[in-house]
């Protein structure tokens, strides 16, 4: 068996070697139990910012523990009634090969109903993020603008195809000629721009005739710099992820103070800005998005793309990738074959 752990507390920008891979033992499941088998890790930007010291809205992730993460697994031993060898289930395991569960919080898959991997991403949590952000605090109404920014990962395309769903239009704010064109094209947003182009701002602007009346906030920084001005009266922010300052300590971005103007902005124009972990809403509307969105995905309304590397020994590097835009597409180790 192996696994990954976190070695040391990185400072700014993760590196591959703040994480170690390691043999471990096998685990035995008892009775009620299950032998999981990792086949998808999931690798996600909260992972990064658990392995601050200081606690957030989770505990944080200890040297020497392995790192926490969703999985598609398969069951190879079963000590359960319910569950038998070969079943698919979306897990919790974490950054290792083999794990033991009592089979608690499992969610049953059907590989003839959806590709396995999908429930981590347009299936999974970060879909779900996508339609709770915008069912509960965006609310687009038919012909309002929704912006996202980080357009092609995982959230921000979902964002997008649901608020073109639902009758508004869409902006995709992301860099690089593949992502922009395949927001545009392939995802059918309605304009894109470049964050990384010299033109942004007016980018942006020509973008949103209107005004925005909704902004999914995935990054922060300079991308809620040029959007805020845009910001229609009584617009809505779901506060979704703020990625730009994850790796960097608050110190070094003291220089630019956002406060003042953004507060200025939230009163002058009576913005609604809402932040929210997905898990707030995951118990009530989990149901209802895994309908709405299978009938999408079955009907060819959703297209999603995913960012595949191999092997356990490849999650570190992955998550490096994400944190630094590297990745297209909801990113994914596979581990093991099915
Ligand atoms: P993505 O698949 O979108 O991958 C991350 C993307 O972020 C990169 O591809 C890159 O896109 C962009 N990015 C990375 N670093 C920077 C940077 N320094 N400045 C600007 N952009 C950067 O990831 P997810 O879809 O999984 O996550 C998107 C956001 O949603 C994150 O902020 C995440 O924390 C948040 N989230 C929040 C949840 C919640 O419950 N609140 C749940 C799940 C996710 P590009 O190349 O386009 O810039």
């Amino acid at each position: 068996n192996q696994q990954v752990v976190l070695a040391v507390r990185p400072q700014g920008d993760l590196k591959p070697s703040d994480l170690r891979l390691e043999a471990c033992a096998m685990p035995l499941p008892g009775e009620r139990e299950l032998l999981l088998e990792t086949i998808y890790l999931s690798i996600d930007p909260y992972m990064r910012w658990w392995m601050r010291a200081e606690k957030s809205y989770n505990d944080p992730i200890e040297i020497g523990q392995v790192i926490v993460g969703a999985t598609v697994s398969r069951v190879r031993q079963s000590r359960h009634p319910d569950w038998q060898v070969g079943d698919w289930v979306l897990a919790y395991s974490g950054w290792r090969r083999f794990a033991v569960s009592d089979a608690s919080g499992l969610r049953r898959l059907d590989p003839n109903l959806a590709p396995p991997a999908t429930a981590l991403g347009v299936l999974g949590m970060p879909g779900f993020t996508a339609y709770a952000g915008l069912r509960n605090i965006g609310q687009p109404r038919p012909g309002e603008t929704v912006v996202v920014a980080a357009a092609s990962g995982a959230v921000g395309s979902m964002v997008g195809q649901i608020a073109r769903l639902r009758g508004a239009r869409a902006v995709g704010i992301t860099t690089g000629a593949h992502k922009l064109s395949y927001v545009k094209q392939e995802l059918h947003f309605d304009a894109v721009a470049d964050y990384n182009a010299p033109d942004f701002v007016e980018q942006l602007k020509k973008s949103c005739p209107d005004g925005i009346d909704v902004y999914f906030e995935n990054v922060g920084g300079k991308i809620w710099d040029a959007v805020l001005p845009l910001l229609n009266t009584h617009a809505r922010v779901p506060v979704c992820g703020i990625i730009a300052h994850y790796q960097r300590p608050s110190a070094e971005h003291a220089s630019i103070d956002r406060l003042p103007n953004t507060m200025a902005q939230i009163m002058g124009k009576s913005l609604t800005l809402r932040g929210f972990i997905q898990t707030e809403y995951a118990d009530t509307q989990m149901d209802d998005f895994l309908n709405e969105a299978g009938q999408w995905l079955a009907n060819g309304q959703l297209a999603y793309r995913e960012h595949l590397t191999h092997g356990l020994q490849s999650a570190p590097q992955a998550l490096v990738d994400l944190l630094q835009g590297r990745n297209f597409g909801k990113t994914l180790v596979k581990v093991a074959e099915p």
